[in-house]
């Protein structure tokens, strides 16, 4: 059989080699720590943990809970050793980083079908090849990537705004319209008083921010400024940026609110919104608090927090398939962080996918797209059909599943019946 290279060894590298090595094909693992680092990296050891030490969820009240089941069913590296190496965290599952890292590493290099090469990969190589270099993949691949991709194929955010499920909006305090009524009414309005407004910009000014990385400590965009940062410019600042009322008038009053804050849809089921132009450094806790204060999300429950860090990732949409093969070349694929999938199981999910396809084409096999039902499937599903222009990396969340034949108003019945149906899809699928 042909061997299959793939290039890193985090937490999407570490599970395709392992899932290819499992199907019976060899592989090279072409990872560069610790000869040459990353800015977040630390050890020499594969799926390296860079921040935090939690998983998440591991019910399956959410989505990455289900996700990592679905990921033990289909003998994931990542998820068994993150079992094995798991410390008390209430419903979440986080790990012993040192530990965790160490049995990931052992599991994939003693394996009889895996050789690991300590080497810096600069140019894409030819052959079937995974390619898993991380939102900090090494500058040279990053150019040979964006050479391959066309220009726009690779890019750096740093700045994202947060996302929120749809059905935990208050819709009676909300209006769809756009501004001044062009074209078709788009996004959803949350009106605030002046008493709402300097409550909520005074909340914004002395909320926690997130510790900067030195990396992260380059100039804002203007474009792209986090919305603390214009709280505290002055007063007018937001309120002739992304909160501007002109336009916005209230069909219920037909009046003009002192403040609007807008929700641009994100995806196209429509179930998910984004607050436009709140990309924004507050730590998690502080976002949930302070955007709760905003008229309409009392109870928004929040899929992806907003976030501000260098991560390079590829315009999915416009250059992958759902087997994460490009489109461009059959036999190269992408997974990991990269892809445009956020979080450490959804890049090693996303590893899963893209070894178990790389193992199949190298044994002249059929290639594996998952069922949308499924909440793996359901990420590859998103990344590669998303909007192109204002593609931003996702976290694993309900909202990205096809709806339930029937609305199910209890949220709590709601996730189970997909969580089931997700498991049910995964147990159909001939794999
Ligand atoms: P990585 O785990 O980074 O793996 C890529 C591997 O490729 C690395 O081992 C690297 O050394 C190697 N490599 C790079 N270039 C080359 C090359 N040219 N040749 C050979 N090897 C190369 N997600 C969470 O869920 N929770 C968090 O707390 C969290 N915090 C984060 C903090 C930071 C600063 C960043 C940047 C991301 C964070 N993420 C977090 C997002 C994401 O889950 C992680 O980045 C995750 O590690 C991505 O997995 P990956 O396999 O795509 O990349």
């Amino acid at each position: 059989t042909e061997f299959v290279n793939v290039i890193g060894a985090g937490l999407a590298g570490s599970e395709a080699a392992w899932q290819i090595a499992e199907a019976g094909v060899p592989v090279r693992l072409y990872e560069m720590r610790p000869e040459k680092s990353t800015e977040a990296h630390h050890t020499s050891d594969f799926a390296e943990l860079v921040c935090s030490n939690s998983l998440r969820g591991n019910s399956l009240a959410n989505a990455v809970g289900v996700l990592k089941e679905e990921m033990r069913r289909l003998n994931s590296v990542i998820i068994t050793s993150a079992d094995e190496t798991a410390v008390p965290a209430g419903g979440a599952l986080a790990v012993d980083r040192d530990s965790f890292s160490a049995t990931v590493t052992k599991k994939v290099k003693m394996h009889p079908n895996v050789t690991v090469i300590s080497e810096e990969i600069t140019e894409i190589p030819s052959g079937i090849t995974v390619i898993a270099t991380g939102p900090l993949t090494s500058s040279k691949l990053a150019e040979a990537i964006k050479t391959f991709n066309g220009s726009d194929g690779f890019y750096f955010y740093d700045a994202a705004a947060p996302i929120i499920d749809k059905s935990t909006i208050d819709m009676e305090k909300v209006y769809l319209k756009s501004r001044y009524d062009k074209g078709e009414a788009a996004y959803l309005n949350c009106p605030m008083t002046k008493e709402e407004f300097d409550a909520f910009r005074e909340a914004l000014i002395t909320a926690e921010v997130a510790p900067l990385k030195t990396f992260e400590k380059e100039k804002y965009f203007e474009g792209c400024m986090p919305i603390e940062v214009m709280a505290a410019r002055g007063e007018k600042t937001m309120l002739f940026g992304p909160m501007k009322p002109v336009g916005l008038e209230d069909p219920k009053t037909g009046k003009r609110p002192y403040a609007v804050i807008q929700l641009r849809q994100d995806n196209a089921a429509a179930s998910l919104y984004n607050i436009v132009g709140f990309q924004t450094h507050l730590k998690w806790g502080e976002q949930k608090r302070v955007f709760q204060m905003i008229p309409g999300l009392e109870n928004a429950e929040f899929v992806r927090y907003g976030v501000m860090h260098r991560n390079s990732f590829m315009n999915s949409p416009e250059l992958l398939r759902p087997t994460y093969q490009s489109v461009k070349r059959d036999d190269l694929f992408f997974a990991g962080q990269m892809t445009g999938v956020e979080g450490y199981v959804e890049s090693a999910a996303s590893g899963l996918l893209a070894g178990r396809n790389a193992a199949r084409l190298a044994l002249g096999q059929d290639l594996l797209t998952m069922p949308q039902e499924t909440v793996i499937g359901s990420m590859a599903y998103y990344i590669t059909h998303a909007e192109g222009k204002h593609f931003q990396p996702m976290n694993a969340n309900f909202g990205l599943l096809p709806e339930l034949p029937e609305r199910i108003r209890d949220k709590k019945l709601r996730y189970q019946t997909l969580a089931e149906r997700a498991l049910d899809h995964l147990a159909q699928t001939e794999i």
